[in-house]
């Protein structure tokens, strides 16, 4: 992963590579968990990510690697199980990705306190030693001494616990290096176009970047749907008759500045109107708010916020917050499709978090639903599967204990807001040639998070950041402008209109 040099590297062991075990359609936590299982295991393993990796969904969660509260009012305990274990896990693997974060639910009535940190005790028990701290019910004093900017008049107390918090960008990248490390070849901006199939089954991938002006086909033992909201497309494309297995369910967040909400506790709302919970929480020094559960009929690469949910969020922050955010101080407001697979004729919120693995007549495995928080147990199955189903014998890593590649070097700035020419400059070239960044969009959404965090100040940095990458990749005026102008209009999307 890597600069220009070493895209073309990548290249080269794609054109050369006769046939490869594994072929990864996605790059989101799903692919690039399985890019990391699967090289790791020793297997020759490439990926195709059809825009930039962490493009879709993977970068744009509520950023909590978490058992699921909410999964365990559903009474799912498998799920919370499995997420806690998870999050266990990824704390010693990636610290230098997720910290603890302590949460306080607010409550209105004293019965209220009990009730929640009673569930909460439940929480703690299902963590069991991989537990970050113990859930602790607050009297009205500690619940505000823990969320200054909260409300004081109705508050009767509330109760706290913890949990994971994350950057989901970064953690892709991350899992992309560990991948490349392991040995796996790994193409952004390469798109998976069709099957090969011979007498029908599936036999590798045709791939297209018009980035590189190049298509080639690419033979695989196995080939993995991992397009997360975009799955039934990869599934239909395999088999015209597929009917479609994924419920799209859109969910949009805000970013405020932190003064808003100050301190270094999150708050958990416990039930909204629409019978969910909501976050704000505390990220790279403003705050997250959300998340919304919105139904739409296709999942779309650059789901754009509805103004009903940045008012549903700003509505129930009002309710909880003595100075409360209004649209005008909304600095980024962004959205992603959840992949939800559909089981039953249940609600989005209702429908299964869990992770699903199909096998079509032609051999195409598609890995379905799941979230951050278990990607690596959601390669570790598909692994599975494909052991199962090799002729030859796979011994699999444990990728229990596999550290990420940079797991001892803390993460670079998320934000660009108090860097200098020369100190962006020299990011933009690192970023360059140590993670693929191709777009002035990958830098500033994605190598950094400054679209997430404030997107006008990103439009405001967009020329400067242009003129460094054309200066890297060699590109002309021309693709300067271009960049530019898709950048400033993509940003306008994250930006509530009055
Ligand atoms: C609002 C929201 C909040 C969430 N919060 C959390 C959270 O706090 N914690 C948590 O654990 N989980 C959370 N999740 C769930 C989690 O983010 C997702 O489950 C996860 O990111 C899905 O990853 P994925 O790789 O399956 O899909 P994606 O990230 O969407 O990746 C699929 C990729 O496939 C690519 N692709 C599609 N077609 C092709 C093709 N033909 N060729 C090549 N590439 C292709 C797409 O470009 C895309 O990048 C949240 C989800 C949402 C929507």
């Amino acid at each position: 992963m890597s600069g220009m040099r070493q895209r073309e590297h990548h290249w080269d062991r794609i054109r050369t590579t006769e046939e490869w075990d594994v072929v990864i359609i996605g790059g989101g936590a799903s692919g690039l968990g399985i890019a990391v299982h699967a090289a790791s295991s020793g297997l020759k393993t490439a990926l195709f990510e059809r825009d930039d990796f962490a493009k879709g969904t993977s970068s744009k969660s509520t950023k909590l690697i978490h058992g699921g509260v909410r999964y365990l009012q559903q009474g799912n305990i498998k799920l919370v199980k499995e997420s806690l274990r998870e999050r266990g896990l990824l704390m010693q693997n990636a610290p230098h990705l997720v910290q603890n974060m302590k949460f306080v639910l607010p409550t209105f009535k004293p019965w209220r306190t009990w009730y929640y940190a009673l569930g909460l005790k439940v929480y703690d028990r299902l963590a069991g030693r991989l537990g970050l701290g113990r859930s602790e019910s607050l009297s009205k004093e500690e619940t505000v001494a823990l969320l200054p900017g909260i409300k004081t008049d109705e508050i009767a107390g509330g109760a706290s616990y913890h949990d994971g918090q994350f950057d989901d960008a970064y953690l892709a990248l991350s899992l992309a290096k560990t991948a490349v490390h392991h040995g796996a070849a790994l193409l952004n901006y390469c798109e998976v176009t069709s099957f090969i199939s011979v007498n029908k089954r599936i036999q590798g991938v045709e791939v297209h970047s018009p980035l590189d002006a190049e298509k080639r086909n690419v033979r695989a033992r196995f080939v993995i749907n991992a397009t997360g909201p975009f799955s039934d497309s990869m599934m239909a494309l395999d088999n015209p008759k597929h009917k479609p297995v994924i419920k799209p369910s859109q969910g949009t967040h805000v970013v405020v500045d932190s003064s808003f909400f100050p301190g270094n506790t999150a708050m958990l709302i416990p039930k909204t109107d629409d019978g969910r919970i909501l976050f704000a929480v505390p990220w790279h020094g403003k705050i997250i708010l959300g998340t919304t559960d919105t139904p739409v009929d296709a999942a779309s690469a650059e789901p754009v916020p509805f103004d009903s949910e940045i008012d549903f969020i700003l509505t129930h922050l009002q309710r909880y917050l003595r100075h409360a955010p209004q649209r005008t101080d909304v600095l980024s407001a962004f959205s992603g499709i959840r992949p939800l697979v559909k089981l039953t004729n249940k609600k989005t919120a209702e429908l299964a978090r869990d992770h699903v693995i199909r096998v079509s007549r032609s051999g195409l495995i598609s890995i379905l639903g799941g979230k951050w928080t278990t990607y690596r147990k959601m390669a570790a199955d598909v692994m599975r599967k494909i052991q199962s189903l090799s002729s030859e014998k796979i011994a699999l890593s444990d990728t229990r204990m596999l550290r990420l590649v940079d797991c001892n070097t803390p993460p670079l700035s998320p934000s660009i807001e108090n860097m200098n020419d020369a100190e962006l400059k020299e990011r933009i070239r690192l970023e360059v040639e140590q993670s693929a960044c191709l777009t002035v969009e990958d830098f500033l959404a994605r190598r950094t998070r400054q679209l997430l965090l404030d997107a006008r100040h990103a439009i405001k940095r967009a020329p400067f950041i242009a003129a460094c990458l054309a200066e890297q990749l060699i590109r002309d005026e021309t693709w300067k402008t271009e960049q530019i102008e898709s950048f400033n209009a993509l940003a306008q999307l994250y930006l509530p209109q009055d």
